[in-house]
């Protein structure tokens, strides 16, 4: 017995344990991220009307135990919450995430015993310390971490994430706490998107691109089919890394101009869910744009999530269709699918308001096309070289950008 108990043969009962731990770890891991891609897996939505941190926990809370989703979901674990901080602007633009929902999150989280919550985003423009602070702070999402003790992320690396079944891209440069995240909670905001119609669960996660490897995304699949198609590859590999939770702030959202020029809508909903591609098939509906966005039809197409509403798993007091706006969302909105499939000469492109546009140059540098140029404190835009991905519009914060459509379609309207 004593010879049985030496060292080597401690050190072999040692390490057979912790593969036996790590096995049953990751097995229940594999379980868990199978659930992200799972087109039955539930979507909740429930009523919420203004930005209370209270009342907003308390919904999630709520949500959470009606998806099955128990606090050891994020116990011990590496929490990375990834809100939608397109630019620094204030929460009242309604172009971000709101704070409140986030804090409210990150409360959530933090009461069941995380190993760390860190939030992490990349802006448009440069991905760098400074510019991140500067979000952060605008944005009103320092506050809100540092109230719910959550860390903001400032390193700026990047790793690469492999997705061989990617179907226009097998690897991702993403943002470090992305890629090494055990769970990933992607709090998105309900708007309208100039290029692919809708921005909820899906379009967000490109925001785990850094800075301006964004642009050059764009420059690689310069329209909207190609990019649809990219940015459902996108949340796959993201889904392939952890388990992960898509919260969309839909309190108040965008129609019209968007993402960060068009107005607020209320749609006076939260959405919770683990399949991102599921919970858009959702936002879709609420938006009245069944079947007209892109990336929903990509993952519709590929098995990714139910092929409408009356087929989702909804988790929802009453019935879903009051959640829906009665009025729909603007005429700019609904005509957008349609354009998009037009020759380009005809297609809606982006012209530089002279007398709001204060020369600040942010346009010129998110043009993957590098088309815009500035001259006498002014951007002006080549359109010979224009590839109308609507970067320039996007990262505008003076909304200078205007997108224009042809004379042609002007007088059939
Ligand atoms: S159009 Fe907007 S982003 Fe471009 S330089 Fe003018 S103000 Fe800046
Ligand atoms: S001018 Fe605007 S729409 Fe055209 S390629 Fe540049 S960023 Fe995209």
């Amino acid at each position: 017995m004593l010879k049985l108990l030496n060292k080597p043969f401690l050190f072999q009962l040692f390490y057979m344990l912790a593969f036996a731990v790590a096995v049953c770890y990751n097995g229940n891991m594999c379980e868990e991220i199978k659930l992200n891609f799972d087109p039955s897996a539930p979507v909740a939505i429930s009523r919420c009307e203004k930005y209370d941190v209270d009342e907003i926990a308390a919904v999630l809370e709520t949500q959470l135990r009606s998806l099955g989703i128990s606090p050891e979901f994020f116990a011990g674990r590496r929490v990375v919450v990834k809100p939608n901080l397109i630019m620094a602007a204030s929460p009242d633009r309604m172009a971000t995430t709101h704070p409140a929902v986030v804090e409210a999150a990150l409360r959530v989280i933090g009461a069941c015993s995380p190993a760390s919550v860190t939030v992490a985003e990349s802006p448009g423009g440069p991905y760098q310390p400074a510019l991140l602070r500067a979000s952060y702070h605008a944005t009103g999402i320092a506050a809100a971490a540092k109230r719910a003790g959550a860390t903001l992320n400032f390193d700026t690396s990047v790793k690469t994430v492999g997705y061989p079944d990617g179907k226009v891209s097998k690897s991702f440069e993403l943002l470090t706490p992305a890629a090494e995240a055990e769970v990933i909670v992607n709090i998105c905001k309900l708007k309208t998107h100039s290029l692919t119609q809708m921005t909820a669960a899906v379009k967000n996660l490109f925001g785990f691109v850094a800075g301006t490897d964004k642009v050059a995304m764009h420059a690689r699949f310069p329209n909207p089919q190609s990019f649809s198609k990219y940015l459902v590859d996108l949340a796959s590999a993201v889904a392939t890394i952890c388990p992960t939770l898509n919260i969309v702030d839909g309190i108040v959202g965008m129609e019209g101009n968007g993402p960060t020029a068009g107005a607020p809508k209320p749609f006076g909903c939260i959405i919770t869910g683990r399949n991102p591609f599921g919970v858009d098939v959702l936002c879709e509906y609420l938006l009245r744009l069944e079947g007209q966005v892109m990336t929903t039809s990509e993952a519709r197409a590929r098995g990714l999530c139910r092929k409408d509403v009356s087929e989702l798993a909804l988790v929802c007091e009453g019935q879903v269709a009051l959640y829906r706006p009665a009025k729909v969302v603007s005429a700019e909105t609904k005509q957008r699918h349609i354009l998009t499939h037009l020759p380009r000469f005809l297609r809606p492109r982006p012209v530089i308001d002279q007398a709001l546009c204060v020369g600040c140059g942010v346009c010129a540098k998110s043009c993957p096309a590098e088309t815009i140029t500035m001259a006498n404190k002014k951007a002006h835009i080549a359109h010979n070289k224009c590839i109308l991905c609507y970067c320039c519009q996007e990262m505008c914060r003076f909304r200078a950008v205007k997108i224009r459509k042809n004379i042609l379609l002007r007088l059939v309207r």
